[in-house]
């Protein structure tokens, strides 16, 4: 079977092709940037407000990383709880916990209330430690949770593994029953769907060129022509560019990698995730997997660091494929149907970000915890904004860096120095 170098999700739904394109409105209170979940949930939420929004997407509509990434509605942040309080406090950090929490709930009733069919289900997540060390670290994180913030999960030792994966390489997990599973693709394009109901305007091949402060407010110049905005929402993940240098400097743009089986037989699948989680292990270069609704084994990793290319998508399908061999030695004939890529948004402290920047609102930095917590940030971020409210923020709270001496303008040259220090970390720890 040839590998389709194309995203799984994309063939589970009509994509936007765009081939009518509306005039861009002359005039509008907020211009969105980006069409991914937060900048669609923003939108929705400040149309359903009485806002006039516009979205502005360089390409279509959800054609970022919300359509191409796991799909794992994840609690927590890429960093853990107790490195985030030893950084920020246990203030601010339990303001960011139960916030990441409560972003869970958030694409809950967005689902239900504007009915998307995207397969969402309550699965719970399990991270794997892939070394003896790992599991005092997860205990100490599992307890540390429940003595914080009163979150209960669940740490499960080696021997009772196979309960929860059909592979002998790990010493150990934690679950967490309250994340969640879904079709990023179906959900992106509903969510975008229920921002167009309730009064937004979409407007696909629309990249933001250029910035111009006016009296009033902005003139942004796209790729089709001009409009004026009161405000702006820059929401462009991994994908900023030269249009807005000031957060270009602030986020390193970093390739992730999936490939999706064939559908594996239905025993099988329940056999190696047999309750059906979202399965990420503890390494820097770690693997995340879990089961499609039609049982194939989607299974992600940064196999390559650098942001996606046809020759990026290529190797690292065939790294990815060894090392879903290697967890699961029961899929070694099985055909990879899939491969694709995509890129995540790093800030320089790896936190997400939410405030304002020369007069720009942005959200941004979500390094892989963009599903649940960028529609709930992209939420709160539009109150926030027509509440006069961003500065109280708890992602306001803390500074958004860059790289010092003014080393970093946007080109990451030195991913490839990240990918061996993370290699070199996962020797050691
Ligand atoms: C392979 C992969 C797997 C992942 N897995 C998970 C997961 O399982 N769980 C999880 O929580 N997160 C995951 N993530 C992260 C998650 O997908 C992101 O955090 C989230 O989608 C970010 O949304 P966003 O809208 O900020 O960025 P994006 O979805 O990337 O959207 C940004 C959009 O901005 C547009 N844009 C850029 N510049 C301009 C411009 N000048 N003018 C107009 N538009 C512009 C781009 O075209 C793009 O469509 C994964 C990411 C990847 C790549």
């Amino acid at each position: 079977m040839t590998i389709k170098e194309k995203v799984f999700w994309h063939d589970t739904v009509e994509m936007p092709r765009d081939s009518v394109l509306n005039d861009l409105p002359p005039k509008v209170d907020m211009a969105v940037i980006g069409a991914g979940f937060p900048g669609l949930a923003a939108a929705y939420q400040m149309a359903k407000r009485g806002v006039s929004v516009a979205v502005l997407e360089a390409e279509t509509i959800g054609w970022g990383a919300s359509s191409r990434n796991g799909g794992m509605v994840l609690t927590g942040l890429k960093l853990d709880a107790e490195t985030v309080e030893k950084k920020y406090g246990s203030d601010l950090t339990r303001q960011l916990f139960e916030d990441s929490i409560a972003s869970i709930k958030t694409v809950e009733q967005i689902v239900s209330q504007e009915q998307i069919h995207c397969g969402f289900m309550r699965t719970g997540h399990l991270l794997l430690a892939n070394k003896p060390g790992h599991v005092a670290s997860l205990t100490h994180e599992a307890e540390w949770l429940a003595k914080h913030f009163n979150v209960e999960t669940r740490i499960i030792l080696r021997g009772d593994l196979q309960g929860e994966i059909g592979s002998d390489i790990y010493y150990g997990g934690l679950v967490d029953e309250t994340s969640a599973g879904l079709n990023p693709a179906q959900y992106v394009i509903g969510l975008a769907g229920a921002a167009k109901r309730a009064g937004t305007g979409l407007y696909p091949h629309a990249r933001l060129v250029q910035v111009e402060k006016t009296g009033g407010g902005y003139k942004l110049r796209t790729q089709r022509g001009e409009l004026v905005a009161s405000q702006i929402l820059v929401t462009t993940g991994g994908y900023t560019d030269a249009a807005t240098p000031q957060l270009r400097r602030r986020i390193i743009p970093i390739g992730s990698y999936i490939i999706a089986t064939q559908p594996l037989p239905q025993d099988l699948a329940h056999q190696l995730i047999p309750n059906n989680r979202m399965v990420f292990d503890y390494r820097h270069f770690l693997n995340y997997f879990r089961l499609s609704p039609d049982y194939r084994m989607v299974f992600g990793g940064r196999a390559a660091f650098f942001p996606e290319t046809k020759s990026t998508i290529r190797s690292s399908a065939d790294i990815l494929r060894r090392q879903m061999v290697h967890v699961f030695p029961q899929l070694k004939d099985v055909e990879v149907e899939y491969a694709w890529g995509g890129t995540l948004d790093f800030s320089f402290d790896q936190m997400p970000h939410a405030g304002q920047l020369d007069g720009i609102y942005y959200t941004l930095g979500f390094a892989g915890h963009g599903v649940a917590l960028g529609t709930h940030l992209g939420m709160r971020m539009a109150d926030a904004i027509l509440n006069g409210t961003v500065r109280e923020l708890p992602y306001n709270a803390y500074s958004f860096p860059t790289a010092p001496l003014g080393l970093y303008n946007g080109r990451p040259w030195f991913l490839p120095l990240i990918g061996l220090w993370h290699r070199i970390l996962d020797l050691i720890y």
